[in-house]
């Protein structure tokens, strides 16, 4: 599984539509503070299925809109869409290709699709759970994530092992059949 392409548009301060597509080997973002490199990473967590506003750097989702500019009126609407290659099956799904859209309006109504079906944001989490991809994964190490790790208790970092191990999976279904 690898990553191929990353379509943003409306999503922070990406106004118009742009699509980053990635080649094989170490692809790296360079640009003056402010420009929006960072954006790209908190995309890529946002499409994954990332609720939480403030670990996007906002106060609420409606933040990750674009919010307008000198000249340049703000968005309604944020989408993005990020497109794997499946092609080892390390995701359950058979496709080869696998594409997440998320998107999100302004009234608060927000969508997920899964290679552009409609679908829960549940089915998304489970896609990714274990993938040491998802929302959840230590694949984005963010800005004082190394701190979090190194002084977080022994419970939270042994999370941090079984999502390694690929055990987090069937911890959260036992977890939830409890409750049940
Ligand atoms: P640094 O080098 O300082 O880390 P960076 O390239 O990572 O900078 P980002 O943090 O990705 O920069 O981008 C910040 C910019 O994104 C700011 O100019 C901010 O105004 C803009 N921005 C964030 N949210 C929105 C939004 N909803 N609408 C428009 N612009 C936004
Ligand atoms: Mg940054």
């Amino acid at each position: 599984m690898f990553l191929k392409r990353l379509d943003v548009a409306g999503f922070k301060s990406f106004a118009d539509a742009i699509g980053i597509e990635f080649v094989p080997g170490v692809t790296a973002v360079v640009g003056p503070n402010g420009s929006g490199k960072s954006n790209i990473a908190d995309a890529v967590r946002w499409v994954l299925g990332e609720q939480s506003a403030k670990s996007l750097r906002g106060a609420k989702m409606e933040d990750i809109i674009f919010s307008g500019s000198e000249g340049r009126k703000p968005l309604n609407v944020a989408e993005v869409t990020l497109t794997l290659d499946n092609e080892d099956q390390h995701l359950p799904l058979e496709y080869n290709e696998i594409s997440v859209t998320r998107r999100v309006y302004r009234s608060g109504d927000s969508e997920y699709l899964l290679n552009k079906q409609q679908c829960r944001l549940k089915d998304i989490v489970d896609l990714f759970m274990d993938s040491g991809l998802g929302r959840e994964a230590y694949s984005i190490i963010g800005q004082g994530k190394i701190d979090e790790i190194l002084s977080s208790k022994a419970e939270d970092r042994r999370k941090i092992f079984e999502e390694a191990a690929g055990v987090l999976k069937y911890k959260t279904r036992k977890h939830k059949a409890e409750q049940k």
